[in-house]
Order: C-alpha cells, then structure tokens, then sequence
C-alpha cells in the first residue's frame, strides 16, 4: 500500500521535474549557468537533481575562471608592447594586437582576413604560410618597411599544436629599429675615425720619406715639410685626445666632480686660454656677466672645456676684425651662458647636425682650421650630463650665438 502511494507522488511529480530539467538545460545551453533545480523531492530523483546542480556549479566556476584567464591573456597581448598576431590554420587573421596595429598603421577590420589584405608586406604573409605548413618550431624573419618611414621589424612565428596538427599560429613583431641605427651609427663612427686618422697618418709618411729619400738637403724645403710633419701631428693629437674625451663623456663614465663655483672665475680662466689665438685671427674677446650671478654647482673643468670649444670655434670661424662675447644671465631655472661671435654663421639646413659626430658644414675649412668636428659632439654631451641644453640661433654671415643652461645650486 505505501509503496504504491509513494509510486504515485512519484509519477505525479516527474512532469514537474522535467520540465524544470528542460529550463535548466535551455539557460544551461544559453550560457546561463547560475540557473539552479529547485524541487524538494525524495531519492533518486533529489539525488539527479543534486548532481546536476553540482555539475552546473561546476561548469559555472571553471566557466568564470575561463573567462578570467581569458580576459587576462588579452589584456596582456593589447597591453604589449611588442606585436602580436594569432592566425588559425586556414592563414586568417584570428587577433592583432594595437600595438601591430598602430606599428603597420592598420585601421580596419582584420579578423577573418589574411595578414597581405590588411598589410602590404609579402614577408609576413611568407612568414604566416611558413610557420603553417614547415613543421619548424619557431620561424624568424627581419622585416624592413620603407613606409612611412624606415623601421625594421624582428618577427618570429610559432605554429599551434593540437593533437600533433597545427592549428594556427602565434606572430610576434620586435621593433629593431632603434638597436640597427645604432649599429649603422658605430659601423659609420668606426669608419670616420679610420678616415681621419689616416690622413694625417699618410701626410706624415709621405714628407718623411721625401726627407729620408734627400730632401732633407734641402734645406729651404726640408723645414717646410717639417712644419707640415709637425701639423698634421698636432692635428693627430688633438683628434685623439677629442676621440678619448668623446668616449668618456658618451659612456657616462665622466664622473662630474660637481662643485659649487662661480662662473665668471670659469670664464675668465677661458677667455685668459684663448687670447693668443684670438689676437692671431684679429678676434676681440668681450665678457658680459652681472655682478652677483647665482652660484651654480658645476665640474669645473668640464664645463672650462664646453666654454674652451664653442671660443675656439667662435674665434675660428669669424671674421678679421670681429668679435666673441661670453654672456651669462640668470634665469627662472639657472644660469644661461651664451657664446656670441660675429662670424660666417651657419646655414639653417646644417643646424640640426652640427653636433653630431664628425658633420662640419665645410670639411675643408674646418680641418684647415685644426678641427676635428668633434668638438660641439662633446659639448652637447658635457651639457647633458649637467641636465642642461644647448640651443643655437646663427644666419650665415651674421654670426652665431651658441647659448647653454645650467640649473642652479640647491
Ligand atoms: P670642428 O672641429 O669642425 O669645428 P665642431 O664639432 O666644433 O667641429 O663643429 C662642427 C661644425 O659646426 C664646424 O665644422 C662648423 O662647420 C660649424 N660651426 C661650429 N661652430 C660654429 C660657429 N661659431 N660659426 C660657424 N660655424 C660653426
């Protein structure tokens, strides 16, 4: 008897459970897995609906866990520096990261596209097919784009294995751009050296041997080739001791023995250096410096050297009869000191090179005039390590005013 009135609650009751089976099962296959089974039923059939609820308790924590992770992944491959590309194994462009995007200037849609339909670059797309059907693990290519301007790309590709086929695969883009300049300006360093350095070298052989082969009987002539010999020595020295001064200054490892000091003594230990080499040019030397000027904390000696090279180069490139005033002014942050000269002036196109290494506006000029085209290379540097700038403002024939600041003592 009581086994039939439980066989009939049952049977009543499975509807019931059912449908709500159904509706669990529908929010279930719609994504929805925090729906839950509500029915206080007896046995088996609480047990199947305690196990299902389990299960989508289950389904639905490792679904959160998925999601997590995944919108983890993609906040680091949006947020990488680097570029990324994810393509499936039909070639297609699965993601692309924003910074590939913005490196290839890519505004539209990639998904679904292969990588030559949204970048003109038939090595990418060689390199997708590659990495697709090559069985390498890992291909790597260097990419050079002309436009808008020259960088180099590093890329390499990963194929996706599933179950040992490969079912897409993963682009990663390094911009090498900087890191080939760099090689390109030692590579042209290295050669510029070589060159100044052997022509003074080969000058110097070249008037020893006319000596050694008899000249030096001649007197007239053999004093003339040996102030020539002498020149082009001095010219080495000087070149050398640039290049040593160069490297120390470029390496940071110059140490600044930063001391307060007046300027103005600075100065006058400079302008004291240069006075025979301006009366040699018919250059007048003119200080400008207010009483009172803040002190500043400065190397002494360096910045003796960056006030010694923008003097010489003043007095050097001007005129007979002209002029070269050292100036210095107080300003919000520091100290700003200008060298003025009344010279040739420099042409506007040559203004943003002249303190790269070795440019001169006229070779032939400056190495007549004992340049080494170092010396304003080393200025900048000197300035920099002190956190001050170099600025100019020069008209050809109107002469050229090199101005530095230097932040003030604490
Ligand atoms: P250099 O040893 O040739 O003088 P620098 O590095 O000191 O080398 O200067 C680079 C070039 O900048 C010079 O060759 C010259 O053409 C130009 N220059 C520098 N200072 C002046 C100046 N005061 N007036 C005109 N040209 C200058």
């Amino acid at each position: 008897m009581r086994l039939k009135i439980r066989h009939k609650i049952v049977s009543l009751f499975i509807p019931r459970l059912l449908r709500e089976i159904g509706a669990w099962a529908r929010s279930f296959a719609d994504g929805d897995f925090s729906r839950r089974i509500s029915l206080s039923a007896r046995d088996e059939i609480e047990e199947l609906a305690d196990s299902l609820n389990s299960m989508s308790r289950q389904v639905q924590s490792r679904m959160e866990e998925f999601i997590a992770d995944k919108s983890r992944l993609e906040a680091v491959f949006l947020s990488m520096f680097d570029g990324v590309m994810v393509i499936d194994q039909s070639g297609e462009i699965v993601l692309m990261n924003q910074s590939l995007k913005e490196f290839l200037q890519v505004d539209s849609t990639v998904t679904g596209k292969k990588p030559l339909e949204v970048i003109r670059n038939i090595d990418i797309q060689e390199l997708a097919e590659r990495v697709l059907t090559s069985h390498s693990r890992l291909e790597s290519r260097e990419i050079t784009f002309l436009f808008p301007e020259e960088r180099v790309l590093l890329a390499h590709a990963t194929p996706v294995l599933r179950a040992d086929t490969i079912d897409g695969a993963v682009l990663v883009f390094h911009d090498i751009t900087g890191l080939r300049r760099l090689e390109k300006v030692r590579q042209d360093f290295v050669a510029n050296v070589s060159h100044e350095l052997r022509t003074p070298v080969s000058t110097i052989r070249g008037y020893a041997e006319t000596l050694l082969e008899g000249a030096l009987e001649d007197k007239a002539h053999a004093r003339e080739f040996l102030r020539i010999i002498y020149d082009d020595a001095e010219r080495l020295s000087k070149l050398i001791n640039d290049l040593l001064d160069l490297s120390r200054v470029e390496s940071g490892k110059m140490k600044l023995a930063l001391e307060e000091c007046s300027l103005e003594a600075v100065v006058d230990k400079v302008l004291t250096g240069m006075d025979r080499e301006a009366r040699k040019n018919s250059v007048t030397l003119k200080k400008e410096i207010p009483p009172r000027l803040a002190r500043i904390k400065i190397d002494e000696a360096a910045i003796a050297q960056v006030l010694f090279n923008l003097a010489e180069n003043a007095i050097k490139y001007n005129n007979a009869g002209g002029s070269v005033t050292i100036a210095a002014r107080e300003t919000d942050r520091g100290v700003e000191v200008s060298v003025t000269d009344t010279g040739i002036g420099i042409p506007q196109e040559d203004i943003p090179r002249i303190f790269e290494r070795f440019y001169r506006v006229d070779k032939a000029r400056s190495r007549d005039l004992g340049g080494t085209g170092l010396g304003l290379s080393i200025v900048k540097h000197i300035i920099q390590a002190h956190h001050g700038e170099v600025m100019v403002e020069s008209r050809p024939g109107g002469g050229s005013t090199f101005r530095f600041t230097l932040p003030k003592a604490l």
